[in-house]
């Protein structure tokens, strides 16, 4: 296969959906309740409803949307620290686009920027550089946000601003793991989970060896996925096979993008650049240990948290959630996004209440996107 169209091929997804049927019938012959599988990752919880993958798939198999979206997960008090820095006399505050309406206790970036901080949305963290090298006189902060993906271009970044000595460029860390929510899920006695699919992004810089734990201390399949609908519907009956078979490994489905043993220049640039935080707080999950990734003191310079003074180098956290809103529930599986009392009332994507509505990889504004669409249509 070449060309992404291949990956939609009609034919080649019903051949799927037909041995993923079989598959499930025989896994539920000996069971009352259908296989629930977690795709990690927000972007193919987005390819999930976009393709309507959840409506053709057997009924014997049941997705479940995990917390893989970084702008889902963010605690309103990140949020709250950002807008305390942008709203700094000098301070330029950068960041990606869908950062700017996560909701804050007081306010999101995007009311910060209406209200007159100078916020602006960049594409790159070379971006962020650019405009310190033009801007001396300012403070120049990049919101690092994102899991494995997106860590090894703020370390770049770093390393770069380090070598021309660019000292009014700062970076507000707040890079997460894959791993570890993984393993707090699966220690929560209330989980049902029955396999995974990994997330093929992430997997690409830090290859498939982090999830080796899943399989071998919880007895879980999980299988590495691309983002195509045949892509998606393989790694399910890839994990059914497992099930099916007594086997729990780990599979990489998504081997023309993800090597192995994952990418050595950007894992490299990540041991240079950051260490564990002992702790890190997740919307909805609350603090996982080793989760968040920080400056290390090397690069102290260029670490916004230790040059404004704020946030856990300050040892706040833990600030509550808005009343009412359940993306925690949503977030571990609990819960499906329409069972929400908010959703499509309180909360929808031009009034956020809940980071899940925010960003199109957010399970919420997927649901509402895509699931509404086809409900209207019905
Ligand atoms: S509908 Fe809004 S408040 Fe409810 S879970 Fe989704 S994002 Fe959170």
């Amino acid at each position: 296969m070449k060309y992404a169209t291949e990956f939609r091929n009609p034919a080649a997804v019903a051949v799927l959906l037909k041995a993923i049927a079989a598959s499930a019938e025989q896994i539920g012959a000996t069971r009352t309740k259908p296989v629930y599988i977690m795709e990690i990752c927000g972007g193919h919880t987005h390819s999930i409803f976009r393709y309507g993958l959840d409506k053709l798939i057997h009924d014997g198999v049941e997705f479940i949307h995990g917390p893989g979206c970084p702008v889902c997960v963010l605690p309103m008090a990140r949020v709250d620290e950002c807008v305390e820095i942008a709203e700094r006399s000098g301070v330029i505050f950068t960041t990606f686009g869908d950062a700017m309406r996560v909701p804050g206790h007081r306010k999101s970036l995007m009311q910060a920027k209406a209200a007159g901080a100078d916020i602006r949305m960049v594409y790159s963290p070379l971006d962020a550089i650019e405009l310190a090298r033009r801007n001396l006189d300012r403070d120049v902060v990049f919101f690092g946000l994102g899991f494995e993906t997106t860590t090894p271009s703020t370390a770049l970044s770093i390393q770069q601003a380090a070598r021309e000595g660019l000292t009014n460029f700062s970076v507000f860390c707040n890079h997460i793991t894959v791993p570890e929510p993984i393993r707090a899920l699966l220690n929560d006695p209330d989980m049902t989970l029955d396999g995974f699919i990994g997330p093929g992004h992430v997997s690409m810089v830090i290859g498939i060896h982090p999830y080796d734990f899943i399989a071998a201390d919880y007895g879980k399949p999980i299988v590495v996925a691309g983002f195509e609908p045949t892509d998606l519907l393989q790694s399910v009956l890839m994990v059914l096979t497992q099930i099916a078979e007594g086997r729990a490994t780990v599979e990489n489905q998504y081997a023309r993008v993800v090597p192995e043993h994952g990418n050595p220049v950007s894992l490299a640039a990540i041991a240079d650049v950051y260490e564990r935080r002992p702790s890190f707080e997740w919307r909805g999950l609350g603090e996982i240990d080793e989760s968040g990734l920080r400056i290390r003191p090397r690069y102290a310079a260029f670490d916004a948290e230790e040059k404004f003074g704020i946030g856990y180098a300050t040892g706040q956290r833990n600030v509550p959630e808005v009343e009412g809103c359940a993306c925690g529930a949503v977030m571990t599986g609990k819960m499906k996004p329409p069972a929400c009392p908010q959703f499509g009332k309180g909360c929808t994507p031009e009034m956020p209440l809940g980071a899940l509505m925010v960003s199109s990889e957010g399970a919420c504004a997927a649901y509402w996107q895509y699931a509404g669409a086809r409900a209207a249509a019905e």
